[in-house]
């Protein structure tokens, strides 16, 4: 099934974390054999933020990035990380703004300081017209009220690695939001609830994700000898997300790329070695 899967895309791996810095050529080889065709990689603070910048500025048609200050991290923020997130956004390889939300689920930083940041992303936001990548965690009442203020003048968003309610989903819905699916989906016991309502996501509004080296599938045959995740499972996400929904999981993963290919403008960015389908 996998070599008929073309151009899958990966809307979320954090890839410059140490898990992939002994073997990084050889996880990108993975993911390219597996029939990714893009990956998106995670800002979660500065250095990472412009690492992966660094990354889909010299791999433009297979990398691209996001850059932003995650909840976990606000209260560390200070200014000149703003000043550096400004600089990093205005880089055509960097396609949105985040990780950026709130996470009550175990407040690495304190609530007060995770809106404060969080606010100051979707002003940002609002200036510099690119996608939000959004993370939330057992805070959906607060993020939801804050994304609803600044909804008319935002360029749309992704609320990534959603493990959130049925009544949360239709809530990013109506706002417009695209939905990221990581392999959480494939977690037969907390994963679960997702399993019930992924098929209430319309086709055109769903992305799927690895968030590697976190969550790995726990639905793969061949358990792989560490527990680190990868792109190249992607496929098991797709094939999940598939199962559940009932749909063909080819066409599905060709309308994620195409979904992911909308919301991050990726073609904007196209040059003329930039092909999606050829890797
Ligand atoms: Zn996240």
């Amino acid at each position: 099934m996998r070599s008929e899967i073309p151009g899958l895309i990966d809307i979320g791996a954090n890839l410059t974390h140490c898990a992939f810095k002994h073997d990084f050529k050889d996880v990108v080889a993975g993911a390219k054999a597996a029939e990714l065709a893009h990956i998106i990689l995670t800002g979660t603070d500065i250095a990472s933020s412009e690492a992966a910048a660094k990354l889909a500025g010299e791999s433009p048609h297979f990398f691209s990035s996001t850059s932003g200050l995650h909840p976990h991290s606000s209260q560390n923020v200070t200014s000149e990380d703003f000043a550096r997130l400004k600089v990093l956004l205005a880089n055509p390889a960097v396609v949105a703004i985040g990780e950026t939300g709130l996470d009550f689920n175990r407040n690495y930083s304190e609530p007060r300081m995770q809106r404060g940041v969080f606010e100051a992303h979707l002003e940002l936001a609002c200036t510099i017209r690119k996608p939000l990548f959004l993370h939330q965690r057992d805070a959906h009442s607060e993020f939801h009220d804050m994304l609803s203020a600044f909804r008319d003048q935002i360029s749309g968003g992704v609320v990534h690695c959603f493990t959130d309610s049925l009544e949360a989903l239709r809530d990013y819905l109506n706002l417009g939001m695209y939905i990221g699916i990581t392999g959480w989906i494939c977690d037969e016991r907390r994963g679960q609830a997702l399993q019930d309502i992924v098929n209430y996501v319309p086709h055109d509004r769903l992305l799927i994700e690895t968030d590697a080296p976190y969550l790995l599938p726990r639905t793969l045959r061949k358990k792989p000898k560490s527990r680190r995740n990868e792109p190249k499972y992607l496929t098991e996400v797709l094939s999940i997300i598939a199962a559940c929904r009932n749909e063909d999981a080819n066409w599905l993963g060709m309308v994620t790329a195409k979904n992911a290919r909308t919301l991050f403008n990726l073609d904007a960015r196209a040059t003329a070695t930039f092909n999606f389908m050829s890797r």
